[in-house]
């Protein structure tokens, strides 16, 4: 066995021996820094440690932040190594000097956070934002969407949208509904919200819609009204106009 063999197990070794609780544990603290230093609190509301119901029990989200520029629906990843992955790829790839590692697109889990949220609030895709943080040692070696971030990198994706499209009594409203944990008693009595998330989601999955390679969500067919295109079939982003991502042809 070679020396660099020797490294690659046992640093394969270590990684796999740390807890998720560990990993979990280091990637908040990051991340609940970074919050109180970065964003301002009178602005932006941060809730950490979400309960969301899903159709088959609940599921954690670790941050959401409630502003009136959105709901940012915050996935942590506490990973080291060179990250591998694009918005329409079902898994990315995570490398510590020989190892590689398969993990979902950490995009399409947070898709269902963000659907799941956007039910139960009864808000539309223009309310409600998805961001990765990585947090941990890690490089990104593939061109990423401008919502996949490096630990402090989330507040300034966060702060870079600044059309307001919440009013001041909504984001009010939407803190309460999530701190008081009634998001689980409304989707408990309320089966249309599950069929409904299940549905959208689903249909994102078996389908060849692709993900916006600028903010990964998910797009729609479109025809160009004017220009030299004018006719053509193109796919923009679900976001339009916060997001401008296209991806041409069909
Ligand atoms: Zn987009």
């Amino acid at each position: 066995m070679g020396f660099s063999q020797i490294v690659s197990q046992i640093v394969s070794a270590l990684w796999h021996l740390k807890s998720p609780w560990f990993k979990g544990v280091v990637g908040e603290f990051n991340v609940n820094l970074s919050a109180k230093f970065l964003l301002d609190k009178e602005k932006y509301h941060l809730i950490k440690n979400v309960t969301l119901p899903t159709e088959d029990g609940s599921t954690q989200i670790d941050h959401i932040i409630v502003s009136e520029f959105g709901v940012f629906v915050v996935e942590t990843k506490n990973m080291k190594g060179w990250i591998f992955g694009s918005p329409n790829q079902k898994t990315w790839t995570q490398k510590i000097y020989k190892h590689s590692n398969k993990f979902q697109n950490p995009l399409h889990q947070n898709y269902k956070h963000v659907k799941t949220l956007e039910s139960l609030l009864g808000l539309n895709e223009q309310q409600v934002h998805s961001v990765i943080v990585f947090v941990g040692d890690s490089t990104f070696k593939t061109e990423m969407p401008e919502n996949v971030t490096y630990g402090g990198g989330y507040a300034r994706y966060i702060k870079s949208k600044k059309t307001p499209v919440l009013s001041e009594s909504q984001v009010i409203e939407i803190v309460k509904q999530i701190e008081q944990g009634r998001l689980t008693s409304s989707f408990k009595t309320n089966r249309e919200h599950v069929r409904h998330v299940k549905n959208i989601v689903a249909e994102k999955e078996n389908s060849n819609v692709p993900s916006c390679p600028k903010c990964g969500s998910a797009m729609v067919l479109r025809e160009a009204k004017k220009g030299q295109n004018v006719g053509k079939k193109f796919w923009g982003c679900t976001k339009f106009p916060q997001c401008r991502g296209i991806i041409n042809g069909t």
